[in-house]
């Protein structure tokens, strides 16, 4: 396993900061999602000093859908970056955390009535509108309300990302946004501009996820100012910010090439910078949204190894105390990880293991094929990588209490969430 700069083997042992994970786990339990505050911290303030420009302003939001609680929340607000939120739940969370409403740009394909009253009462400083129905609901809404709301608008640029490359396509089929090529954009944006209660600011895209390849994002920036400078002069409008969305790929196993987030900003800054002069386009002001990439390397998750069983087919099965209860991406859609033996850091590898959570589905497995030193019940194991749609997609399946979470800061560590309790699983259950 790659290990992160926080982790380090001493004596034949991995630790995290010094600490000895066999610790953390007599001390909070185990499954424990382990998030590291310190490489966290120091990511958000590289990420904004390598999102600077002279020529407009910039905001970084924080895509919270990748990992939010409220000590998450309070680190966003304490770094002073905007967060990027796609339910109500994320908006009072974030709140709760203290992080400032004006701050937030609300997402989402549909987001309910309810959603957006309490949105527009809370505050919130941008609504990213998704589809041409929600104009009229987010402008009556706001017109309820008695204020104007700022508003972007969703756009569909024709780039699709995938991992290592993209697509250009006017056939797109996502459920997100709307398409610059179709036949009826210049109307619902005149809408949007014609809204009574609306501040129409500008426009949003989001490509994919887990992207590697960096001409993606500038040929999407590219689309998108293009478009942007043709409404401007067939609309007769000026136009302030764009939005770029996220989706910087990450480092999983060693088939993940990552490229540098922080050294890319600035190209990417100046491209847009260059590409707007050239083309008479003067925006004020442009976002970005990472999730996965701020969170990802921060977490961890600390397993107990449980029952290890050979099949008569050959397999090796180690079996954790987790599974697709805390980490629902290899089942979901195939996601890969690498891991280690805390406590045999330093062996050598002899057994190709697959690693199996407890839940009822053959399909919960973290690791597909692993090769482990020989593995003995009560050994701990360590999956790197699961800082990001970990925790927020956890479920009760099975009745699994969802993992405590620790945030590792320096030289201390304090519990964040606390493991649920058996009475925690019927909280809101009537007879
Ligand atoms: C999910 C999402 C992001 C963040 O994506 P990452 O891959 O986690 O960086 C940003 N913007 C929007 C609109 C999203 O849906």
């Amino acid at each position: 396993m790659k290990l992160e700069s926080y982790q380090t083997i001493n004596n034949h042992v991995l630790t995290h900061r010094g600490h000895q994970y066999l610790e953390l786990a007599a001390t909070y339990g185990t499954p424990l999602y382990i998030f590291d505050e310190t490489s966290f911290k120091e990511r958000v303030v590289s990420y904004k000093n390598a999102f600077q420009s002279p020529h407009f302003d910039t905001q970084i939001l924080y895509a919270s859908k990748a990992l939010l609680t409220k000590a998450i929340g309070k680190l966003i607000a304490q770094l002073d970056i905007g967060q990027d939120v796609v339910s109500g739940g994320e908006i009072f969370v974030g709140l709760a955390a203290g992080v400032p409403a004006k701050n937030m740009y609300f997402h989402g394909n549909n987001k309910t009535n309810a959603e957006l009253i309490y949105a527009i009462e809370q505050g919130v400083g941008t609504i990213v509108i998704d589809n041409r129905m929600e104009i009229e609901r987010v402008n009556h809404i706001a017109k309820t309300a008695n204020t104007v709301q700022r508003v972007l608008l969703r756009l569909n640029p024709g780039v699709e990302a995938h991992t290592h490359d993209y697509i250009k396509t006017a056939h797109l089929d996502s459920k997100f946004g709307e398409s610059v090529f179709d036949t009826d954009i210049e109307a619902i944006i005149q809408k949007m501009v014609d809204a009574t209660h609306l501040n129409f600011a500008g426009f949003h895209c989001h490509i994919g996820s887990q992207i590697f390849d960096e001409t993606s994002f500038l040929k999407a920036a590219s689309e998108m100012l293009h478009f942007t400078r043709k409404i401007e002069e067939k609309l007769a409008i000026r136009i302030e910010e764009i939005n770029f969305g996220g989706g910087f790929g990450v480092y999983y196993t060693s088939e993940d090439t990552p490229f540098e987030v922080t050294a890319f900003l600035p190209r990417f800054t100046t491209f847009v910078h260059e590409e707007s002069q050239r083309i008479g386009l003067a925006l004020k002001k442009i976002t970005i949204e990472p999730g996965r990439s701020l969170v990802n390397a921060s977490g961890s998750t600390l397993y107990t190894v449980g029952d290890i069983k050979h099949t008569t087919g050959g397999k090796h099965y180690l079996f954790i105390d987790g599974g697709m209860s805390d980490n629902i991406r290899p089942a979901l859609y195939q996601a890969k990880y690498e891991a280690v033996l805390t406590n045999k850091a330093t062996q050598e590898p002899t057994t190709t293991y697959t690693i199996a959570g407890k839940a009822c589905e053959s399909g919960d497995k973290i690791i597909e094929s692993i090769s482990l030193p020989m593995a003995e019940t009560g050994d701990l194991l360590l999956v790197n990588g699961t800082g990001a749609y970990n925790y927020t997609m956890a479920s009760h399946y099975n009745r699994l209490p969802k993992p405590a979470m620790i945030h590792i800061d320096e030289e201390t560590h304090r519990l964040t969430v606390k493991r649920d309790s058996y009475e925690d699983l019927m909280r809101n259950e009537l007879d």
